[in-house]
């Protein structure tokens, strides 16, 4: 029997049609920053007619600050974003993030690591990982992180909005981190896992992250995953050039249909002025219906003013 979703579509095309993401770390409230990604890959699914959800990421368990995550969904709720099935939390996930570690392991693509953060520092080049446990066995009795091997070739894409771009992952980052030494998994582990999880066709997410790209292809590959299509996005950068974050003080965000107005243009997509006081509602059916991809600038700009103090 196939089963069947709305207007009696069977449910494997649609599930193989675009499924997107927003997946913010709920490390403080969202800020223009993080709405412009909320924005743009909330249109760009909704123009395709694919399903958006929603993921908070507190892998990194340290980081969170309590009370965010439902921040964030209130956020979202109140400019008028609707995603869709449950809202997925790294917390609950670690089984399945433990049972892709075992592969990897299992294949010999992983293995100890107990350099401490001061001997790495003190590598001449402390951005690459020169591989000094690869070869060593060291003991497994947890006060280690593990890194998996990477391949000695690049790993290319070509992203919707910045273009081709690739990493040579052994000479460029070395062997990285997907369990840390505080026993948390790292990041780059986590999103693989569940972007695969959740069928996620279409990752739309800021530039900042572009340079994890490769190296989570790369795990996709090793995992035996597909390769979701990438679109990242220019920053909101303050004057200094900083990105906007929690940390350099983003201020609260103004009423919801300026934020939504106020996005879409930083998005390139040129909204017409008198959009800006109408409801998120109307803002939302004349962004799904007028979004392009194609629009987005590939440089990182101020926000609007008002939105730093
Ligand atoms: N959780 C990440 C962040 O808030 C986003 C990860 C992703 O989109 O892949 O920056
Ligand atoms: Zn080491």
């Amino acid at each position: 029997m196939i089963h069947t979703g709305p207007g009696n579509r069977p449910l494997f095309i649609m599930a193989s049609h675009y499924i997107g993401r927003f997946a913010p770390s709920p490390t403080g409230p969202l800020h223009f920053g993080s709405i412009i990604t909320a924005v743009a890959s909330y249109a760009d699914a909704r123009a395709h007619h694919g399903e958006w959800l929603l993921r908070i990421e507190d892998v990194d368990e340290p980081r969170t600050v309590p009370g965010s995550a439902d921040d964030i969904l209130r956020t979202l709720e109140a400019l008028g974003f609707e995603w869709s099935g449950e809202v997925m939390y790294q917390t609950r996930r670690k089984e399945a993030y433990a049972a892709a570690l075992q592969q990897l392991e299992k294949n010999h693509l992983t293995y100890r690591c107990t350099c401490t953060r001061s001997e790495l520092q003190a590598l001449s080049d402390n951005s690459i990982y020169p591989g000094l446990c690869a070869h060593k066995h060291r003991p497994k009795n947890g006060d280690h992180a593990v890194r998996l091997r990477v391949a000695d070739k690049p790993v290319s894409l070509v992203d919707a909005v910045m273009g081709p771009y690739q990493r040579h992952l052994k000479n460029e980052v070395g062997d990285f981190v997907i369990r840390r030494r505080d026993g948390l998994f790292a990041y780059q582990l986590a999103v693989v896992v569940d972007d695969a999880y959740q069928g996620i066709t279409h990752i739309v997410r800021g530039a900042d992250l572009l340079d994890s790209t490769p190296r989570q292809i790369y795990l996709q590959q090793c995992l035996n995953y597909t390769t979701p299509d990438y679109l990242h996005l220019p920053l909101a950068i303050n004057s200094e050039g900083e990105k906007l974050s929690k940390q350099t003080c983003a201020p609260h965000i103004k009423t919801e249909s300026t934020v939504l107005f106020d996005a879409l243009n930083f998005l390139g997509q040129q909204a017409p002025a008198e959009l800006e006081h109408e409801s998120c509602e109307i803002i939302w059916q004349w962004a799904i219906t007028n979004w392009q991809h194609t629009a987005i600038p590939k440089n990182n700009q101020l926000p609007p003013s008002g939105y730093i103090v």
